[in-house]
């Protein structure tokens, strides 16, 4: 525990997390594995949508430590994922359920967030423990790291993020669509139209952990109506 103390980011004060530079060193690994292991799309259309989006979103943020990029990946789930460090993939198969980019913005936002808080850093380091997730870096192991990419795009690194994390990223996505002058309802649309076809056919990553999304568009959608307490106990979590 103390040993890890060297390792705090003076940026975020943390202590049950990896230090930035390490989280940076841990992705930087993880997307040479997803390069090898996943097929990434060249295609220029929707990499631009993507990137053009995320920029945007991007540049409301408030001060960072993390370059995002962002990436496409030739999947037909609706799904994306978030790498520590600041890579962001997004499925092919998201690109075409969207309506329309505002829902789109609203899920890259919502990933953004959870890059932004870093919870895949401290889901790792809950998962893996600081120390060991120190020494995969010194050792450097493929097999360790294509596991872990893996397990991001997934959803399994025990059970991936909490309750706390999900509710924190949906709240972080709200205000960064405002601060980028874009429609806040982008990440509730886009919840509503899943939870429609929940049920009714395969299973969406993005909707199978905790909380429930019935619960997660109701939150929404009082930030929306500007529900004073909802936003200012939210707002105490964030770094928003
Ligand atoms: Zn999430």
């Amino acid at each position: 525990m103390f040993a890890g103390c060297a390792y705090v980011s003076p940026v975020i004060q943390d202590f049950n997390i990896v230090s930035i530079e390490e989280e940076k060193a841990i992705g930087f690994q993880v997307q040479e594995q997803i390069q090898k292991e996943m097929s990434l799309s060249s295609d220029s259309a929707p990499n631009l949508r993507v990137k053009q989006l995320g920029e945007r979103l991007e540049a409301a943020l408030p001060a960072h430590p993390f370059d995002y990029q962002f990436y496409v990946v030739n999947n037909k789930t609706p799904n994306a994922f978030t790498v520590p460090g600041g890579a962001i993939y997004v499925h092919t198969g998201l690109l075409n359920f969207v309506d329309d980019d505002n829902q789109l913005a609203g899920v890259l936002a919502h990933e953004i967030g959870h890059m932004f808080e870093r919870h895949p850093a401290k889901s790792l380091s809950r998962a893996y423990g600081i120390e060991q997730l120190s020494g995969l870096i010194f050792r450097n192991n493929k097999n360790q790291f294509r596991t872990i990419a893996f397990q991001l795009a997934g959803g399994s690194v025990l059970t991936k993020y909490s309750r706390e994390d999900e509710l924190e990223a949906d709240f972080f996505s709200f205000q960064l669509l405002r601060r980028s002058g874009m429609q806040t309802s982008g990440l509730k649309r886009f919840l509503i139209k899943l939870n429609q076809l929940q049920g009714s056919g395969p299973s969406f990553p993005f909707m199978s952990t905790h909380p429930p999304t019935v619960e997660r568009i109701h939150r929404l959608e009082m930030m929306e109506r500007g529900n004073a307490a909802v936003i200012a106990s939210e707002a105490k979590q964030s770094k928003i």
